[in-house]
């Protein structure tokens, strides 16, 4: 391992976040505490996550652009595809490059669980890797309907990440191999990086990239780290991802007396974790924050990775935060 003092900006690991946009008008004052707390440990990159259904378009935009027009920090919108037409898919990318976005993960959604005889519209976007060529065909329009337009991407050509999966996609019923193979695909269609889903053992990031790099997979696959604080939240996750939490942690977290306990003995946990995914090479961390700050900063810190701007706190409170909602944030 590379002594900490050695490691010039240029070397070090990269260090991003991943928010929600808040869902309620309620939640956006502390949502903004938390993004400005983030903001302020000088990440490389913040992700915004879209809902599969697209109900939280607007509000994935309008934090997408605060975060764009108001903070130092690269915003990455998330986009899906699932369930949408075509033309409603293309409107939505449109509307994100018009915001100066130029920085997506793109990603299928998944169908809705809970209607069994769903079938996505025959004029749909039918997964990540049509969803790649969709966003380069927007671009492209909007470059041969504006000449300037075709300069400014010249000069600032689109990103596209991608989802991949250490341990197969549960959701989908897919392997590891099948994953492999899959983020080959992605590749081959364009994307510049890969974000793994969470995962709970070093081995399944490790073994993942050595067999996607066998495979001829050379994009960049980032490490997608959750803090494991909360045996609550593991238990959600574990539902809506299918990604099993260790027995082990479970219980260990469970058998503590409060929530500070918890969050001592979870940082530790995945402290630990996240600096033999760096040992190993991975060449970052994607917090999955869950919004909220302390436990993704404590993690940080743990593996020598915290804040590096003691100024940079950035005053979202005066900027429009999210529609409908006031623009007075609290003062922090
Ligand atoms: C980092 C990260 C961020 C995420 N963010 C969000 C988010 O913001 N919003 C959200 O709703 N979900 C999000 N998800 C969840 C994600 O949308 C689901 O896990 C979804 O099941 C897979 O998305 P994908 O982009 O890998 O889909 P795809 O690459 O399209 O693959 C989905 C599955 O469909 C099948 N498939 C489809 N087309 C083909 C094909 N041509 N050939 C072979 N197989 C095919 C495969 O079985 C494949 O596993 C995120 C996941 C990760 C890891």
């Amino acid at each position: 391992m590379v002594a900490e003092a050695s490691l010039t900006p240029r070397h070090r690991p990269t260090v991003s976040f991943e928010l929600m946009p808040p869902r309620r008008p309620e939640a956006a004052p502390k949502f903004w505490e938390t993004a400005r707390r983030l903001v302020a440990a000088d990440p490389d990159f913040v992700s915004v996550t879209y809902g599969a259904g697209g109900g939280d378009r607007a509000t994935a935009r309008q934090v997408v652009a605060t975060l764009l027009e108001g903070t130092p920090v690269l915003p990455i919108a998330h986009l899906t595809c699932v369930g949408a037409s075509r033309e409603d898919v293309s409107d939505v990318v449109d509307e994100f490059l018009e915001a100066g976005v130029r920085s997506f993960l793109a990603l299928r959604g998944d169908p809705p669980r809970d209607q069994p005889d769903w079938r996505p519209p025959a004029d749909g976007v039918h997964s990540s890797i049509e969803l790649v060529a969709l966003l380069r065909e927007v671009e492209a329009r909007r470059c041969a309907a504006d000449p300037a337009a075709a300069v400014r991407g010249a000069a600032r050509p689109l990103t596209v990440a991608v989802a991949t999966f250490p341990d197969g996609n549960r959701q989908a019923g897919t392997t590891r191999a099948q994953e492999v193979q899959r983020l080959l695909e992605k590749q081959q269609a364009g994307a510049s990086f890969a974000i793994t889903q969470l995962f709970y053992a070093a081995d399944s990031y490790t073994d993942f990239v050595a067999e996607a790099r066998a495979a001829g997979v050379t994009i960049p696959i980032l490490a997608g780290l959750m803090p494991t604080t909360e045996p609550r939240r593991l238990r959600r996750v574990e539902e809506l991802t299918g990604v099993p939490a260790p027995r082990h942690l479970l219980a260990a977290l469970d058998a503590l007396p409060d929530p500070e306990a918890q969050h001592a003995y979870g940082t530790a946990y995945s402290v630990e974790l996240a600096q033999r995914v760096l040992d190993a090479g991975a060449p970052g961390l994607h917090v999955y924050t869950f919004n909220k700050y302390r436990p993704a900063l404590d993690l940080l810190e743990g593996v020598h990775l915290g804040g590096r701007t003691p100024h940079g706190v950035p005053d979202l409170a005066r900027r429009p935060l999210v529609p409908g909602i006031p623009t007075e944030a609290p003062a922090v």
